[in-house]
C-alpha cells in the first residue's frame, strides 16, 4: 500500500543551518512527520542542543559538523549522513548569512562570502546530495529564498543577488534532474523573527513596525511556521510540483 501523502517514515533529510531559526523549525517539522534527521551547520554546541531536541520527540537525529561553503566539508556530510541513515532522500539548502552596507561599501571580501554561503553552498550541498537522490529512486531538494528573491533593498545588495540566484538556481536542478525523479523547489519566507533579524528588530523598530504593518497578516512569521510548507515539498504530496519559488510570508508579497 502506498504511504500516506505527509508522511516521511523511513526518508532521510538533511538540514543545512539545522541548528537554530528557520531551520531548526523544518528540522522538526520534516522529524515529526517521520524522517531521520542529519542536522548540518558548524556551531557543534548549538547544532547538540537541535540534535536533542530532536531526540526528545523520538526522532532519530545526527549533528555533522559543516561549512557548506567548503566543498570537502559539504562532501563529508553527505557520505556522514549516508553511513548514519543509509541513504539521502531530502536536502533542505538552508544556511544563511547577511551583511547589511550599501553596494560601494561593500568590499570584495563580504560580497563573497554572502555569495560563497548563500548560493555556492546550495550548489555544493545540491551536487554532492545528486548521486545520492539517483540511487534512491528521486529526491526532494527544498532551498530557502526570500522576499529578496523577489524585492531588493539598498543596503542588501549581495544577499539579494544570491537570494535570487536561488530562484533561478532552482529552475535550472528542476529541469536537470526531473527525469531521476527529483522534484527541486524555492520556499521564500517573508520575515521571520530569528537571530538572523534580531538585530534590526532591535536597533531599527521603526523598520519592525513597517513591515509589521505592510504584511496582511499584521504581525512577524515565527521559525516553526515554515515547516508545513517544507512538509508538502518533501513528501510525495508534492511529485508533480518542482522548479517552483513559493512564499510563506503572511502576504507580504502580494502588497503593492
Ligand atoms: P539564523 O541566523 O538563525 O540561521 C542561519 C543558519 O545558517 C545557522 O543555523 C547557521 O549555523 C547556518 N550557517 C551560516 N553560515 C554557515 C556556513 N558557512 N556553513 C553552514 N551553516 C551556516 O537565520 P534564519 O533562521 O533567519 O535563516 C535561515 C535561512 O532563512 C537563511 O537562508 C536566511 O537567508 C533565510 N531567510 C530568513 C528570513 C528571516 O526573516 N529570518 C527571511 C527570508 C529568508 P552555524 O552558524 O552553526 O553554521
Amino acid at each position: 500500500m502506498a504511504s500516506a501523502p505527509f508522511d516521511l517514515s523511513g526518508k532521510v533529510a538533511l538540514v543545512t543551518g539545522g541548528n537554530g531559526g528557520i531551520g531548526k523549525g523544518i528540522a522538526l517539522g520534516l522529524g515529526r512527520a517521520g524522517a531521520n534527521i542529519a542536522v548540518v551547520a558548524r556551531n557543534q554546541d548549538k547544532s547538540a542542543g537541535a540534535v536533542a531536541e530532536l531526540e526528545a520527540l523520538g526522532i532519530q537525529a545526527i549533528s555533522i559538523r559543516c561549512d557548506v561553503t567548503d566543498v570537502d566539508d559539504v562532501d563529508t556530510a553527505v557520505a556522514a549522513c549516508v553511513e548514519r541513515f543509509g541513504g539521502l532522500d531530502i536536502v533542505v539548502n538552508n544556511s544563511g548569512i547577511n551583511v547589511r552596507k550599501l553596494p560601494h561599501e561593500l568590499d570584495l571580501a563580504e560580497w563573497q562570502t554572502v555569495i560563497d554561503v548563500n548560493l555556492t553552498g546550495v550548489f555544493l550541498m545540491s551536487k554532492a546530495a545528486y548521486p545520492e537522490m539517483v540511487k534512491r529512486g528521486g529526491g526532494k531538494v527544498i532551498n530557502i529564498g526570500s522576499m529578496m528573491s523577489i524585492f531588493a533593498h539598498e543596503t542588501l545588495a549581495p544577499y539579494a543577488a544570491s537570494k535570487g540566484g536561488v530562484v533561478q538556481f532552482t529552475k535550472a536542478c528542476a529541469s536537470a534532474w526531473a527525469k531521476e525523479n527529483i522534484q527541486v523547489n524555492t520556499i521564500m519566507p517573508g520575515w521571520i523573527a530569528t537571530d538572523m533579524t534580531e538585530t534590526l528588530r532591535i536597533n531599527v523598530p521603526e523598520r519592525y513596525e513597517t513591515i509589521r504593518a505592510r504584511t496582511p497578516a499584521q504581525r512577524w512569521g515565527r521559525p516553526d511556521e515554515l515547516a508545513g510548507t517544507a512538509v508538502f515539498l518533501a513528501t510525495s504530496a508534492s511529485d508533480f510540483v518542482t522548479g517552483t519559488a513559493i512564499p510563506v510570508d503572511g502576504g507580504y508579497s502580494i502588497q503593492s
